[in-house]
């Protein structure tokens, strides 16, 4: 295989390094923070590391916009061995109010910034592990460092639909999200919905002429909080979480809307998560109905390969299958490519003012990944 190292002395110190590299480079994601630069700085840095370590590289931009790189690297020659997906995001959200958000500061064993955690940390893990399980030559590792995780997920789904044409048949897929080392269990999907109510207006000193759409708005807010603890129970959630309605005092409001949120449960679909949203519309009123966004959940295979390698890394980083995110990841993205697993250092923070990660997290985390990209009794070869 044409790929050359040099190999730093430890995985886990050389993770670090990157880390601080990717943490010091602002790619805050412009879709949260109007103006904001976007991924392609640490997409370069990568880049031109990966080629000088003799990978080929590809940078995918997505139709929608040309300015939201996302970049796939894989060492050449490597079809033939089992393929590995190392999945990571390089955008952030927006710094907010923290101190030298891109100084990547040390303290102890803790590094603070930006993204440290979500998911610089993990994107550093995964692209050392890559390099070395190159020369190992057991597996095929194929790094899918992507755009726009924070936001509206262009990066991955560009880099699904280009796989294909990449000649990229992946036989499992490990996304190094922040969980304190666990392996996800499951992830909780989420449907956003529009409900606009119609009524009609009229003088307000004769509300008899008119249908108050903001009482019915109202009415539905009181319903959905009434639902909303069966939801929870069942572990979803249901809330209103936006809500605005009426023109002017003396005028009977002749239109209302509200954002219902729902957080969908592993097992239950988005097609009834929204049909119980319409059931909370009393029937004579003028509604409709906009999706407005919608995510699967997401379970991990009980069997297969990356219940294999879950366990594998669950051994060895002495935690298991502990994690069942209330939030949304790309799990179910990659899993309608191949089975997926959801592992990855994290620390503090994440989103908030402070975040930083944690550097023991980091550096076991690269020295296992690393181990089990070399293991042939994990892998085997290629059923076809
Ligand atoms: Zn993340």
């Amino acid at each position: 295989m044409a790929v050359t190292i040099v190999p730093s002395s430890d995985a886990g110190e050389d993770a670090t390094r990157l880390a601080a590299a990717l943490v010091s480079l602002d790619t805050t994601n412009p879709g949260l923070v109007t103006g904001a630069p976007g991924e392609r700085a640490a997409v370069e840095h990568l880049r031109s590391r990966l080629d000088r370590a003799g990978f080929t590289t590809h940078v995918l931009t997505p139709h929608e916009d040309a300015d939201r790189p996302s970049l796939v690297a894989y060492p050449p020659d490597s079809e033939r061995l089992p393929t590995v997906i190392l999945n990571g995001h390089l955008d952030t959200v927006g710094p907010g109010a923290m101190v030298e958000p891109f100084s990547a500061r040390v303290v102890g064993d803790r590094m603070f910034g930006r993204g440290a955690a979500d998911m610089k940390a993990g994107v550093a893990a995964l692209v050392v592990a890559a390099e070395r399980a190159a020369e190992f030559g057991v597996v095929r590792p194929v790094l899918a460092l992507v755009a726009d995780e924070e936001d509206a997920g262009l990066g991955s789904e560009t880099v699904i639909a280009a796989l294909p044409a990449l000649g990229i048949r992946p036989d499992v897929c490990l996304i190094a999200e922040p969980t304190d080392l666990a392996l996800a269990r499951s992830v909780r999907g989420f449907a956003v919905v529009l409900v606009r109510i119609g009524g009609r207006a009229a003088h307000s000193s004769q509300p008899d002429l008119g249908t108050n759409a903001v009482s019915r708005l109202g009415r539905l807010i009181a319903a959905v909080d009434e639902h909303a603890p069966r939801v929870r129970a069942a572990g979803g959630d249901l809330m209103v979480t936006v809500a605005r309605g009426g023109e002017s005092p003396f005028v009977i409001p002749a239109a209302a809307e509200c954002v219902v949120e729902r957080r969908v449960a592993p097992g239950e679909t988005l097609v009834e998560v929204v049909t119980e949203i319409r059931t909370l519309l009393e029937p004579d009123w003028d509604t409709t109905i906009e999706v407005l966004a919608q995510r699967e959940p997401w379970r991990c295979d009980t069997a297969g390969p990356a219940r294999r390698w879950g366990e594998a890394l669950g051994e060895r980083l002495g935690t298991g299958w502990g994690l069942d995110a209330p939030y949304w990841l790309e799990a179910p993205l990659w899993q309608r490519v191949c089975p997926t697993v959801v592992s990855g250092p994290s620390g503090g923070g994440l989103h908030s003012d402070d975040e930083w990660v944690d550097l023991a997290q980091l550096r076991a985390f690269t020295r296992v990944l690393v181990d089990t990209l070399g293991m042939p009794e994990l892998w085997g070869a290629r059923a076809d």
